[in-house]
């Protein structure tokens, strides 16, 4: 009967690949009317004060809201905006929306809130990149400061002319510029001296070995003081859990984000927790759909 067994469970695999080819398929095939269909969402997760719980910025995360397959999760789809260019019009709406929002959260009287916008290659490499940002803010008032522009390691160093530029371009607007998932490029630390960089986000996978592999404990540190001792802000991303956090305590580390302070949440839950001004670190399950 092992035999048997072996073809059922190599069709219950190839089914299972079906489905995964399928949905592509579709996703690849819908994604052209998601933003005429007003399916796209942003959700926000709060970046904050470790020794406070300060909330310092919100970091704007997409999501697709699919009609057939629920929430899509990004990594489902940046790619597939990337390869068909929809990532251009897609990014456009999210920073209207963004603006919008933090637009709303001025007119109520709340502290002013620092917004987080993710942006890949394509994007950046864009004609007029700097220009297509300026304009969304001067038309919805917001002004430049309350904008961190994240892009990544390998980004910047495609075209490192262009970057050294179009960086000094939007920090020249006002605009903040942080390196996401630091760590993780195939890069040298030495284009640091090149970029002028405000804020840096660690990559998750170093909090995620601290505890068992020492090494990246190692370089976790390294990364917290040669952060400080360059005046550059460093959020750590990705912390789940007490251990974590309280490394990053004792080695004094700026700010964080993480489950452990707050999974991205929708608008409504967002605007509670910024009400509050505070995060707390608390362990949850909750995820949000
Ligand atoms: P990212 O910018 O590095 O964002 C952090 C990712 O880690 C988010 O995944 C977030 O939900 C997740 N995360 C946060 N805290 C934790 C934690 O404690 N544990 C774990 N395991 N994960 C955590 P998400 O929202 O699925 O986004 C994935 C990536 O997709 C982002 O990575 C970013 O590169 C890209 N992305 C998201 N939104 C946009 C967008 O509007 N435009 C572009 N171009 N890319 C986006
Ligand atoms: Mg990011
Ligand atoms: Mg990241
Ligand atoms: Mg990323």
């Amino acid at each position: 009967w092992s035999k048997k067994e072996g073809k059922n469970r190599y069709r219950f695999y190839s089914s299972e690949l079906n489905i995964q080819n399928y949905k592509q398929l579709q996703l690849r095939h819908d994604l052209r009317m998601a933003v005429k269909r007003d399916q796209f969402m942003v959700f926000y997760q709060p970046m904050v004060r470790i020794k406070n719980n300060q909330i310092l910025a919100v970091e704007a995360l997409i999501r697709w809201n699919h009609p057939d397959w629920g929430m899509v999760s990004p990594d489902e789809f940046i790619y597939l905006a990337e390869e068909t260019g929809v990532i251009v019009e897609m990014g456009k709406w999210l920073l209207k929306k963004v603006c919008e929002d933090q637009r709303y959260w001025m007119l109520k009287g709340y502290e002013p809130v620092y917004i987080s916008v993710n942006f890949s290659s394509i994007q950046f490499y864009e004609r007029d990149f700097v220009k297509s940002i300026t304009d969304v803010l001067a038309e919805y008032e917001v002004d430049p400061k309350y904008l961190i522009v994240e892009l990544t390691e390998s980004l910047i160093i495609e075209n490192a002319h262009k970057a050294i530029a179009d960086i000094e371009k939007l920090q020249r607007a006002g605009i903040k510029v942080a390196l996401d998932d630091f760590g993780t490029g195939y890069s040298s630390l030495s284009y640091l001296q090149h970029f002028n960089i405000d804020i840096i986000k660690m990559d998750a996978s170093f909090l995620k070995n601290i505890m068992t592999d020492q090494t990246s404990a190692i370089i976790a540190r390294a990364i917290i003081s040669l952060t400080k001792e360059l005046r550059i802000k460093l959020v750590c991303e990705g912390i789940e859990n007490w251990e974590q956090l309280s490394f990053l305590r004792e080695n004094n580390c700026f700010a964080g984000q993480g489950y452990l302070y707050s999974r991205p949440v929708p608008f409504l839950k967002i605007d509670e927790i910024l009400e509050k001004g505070k995060c707390r670190p608390v362990f949850s399950n909750t995820t949000f759909k």
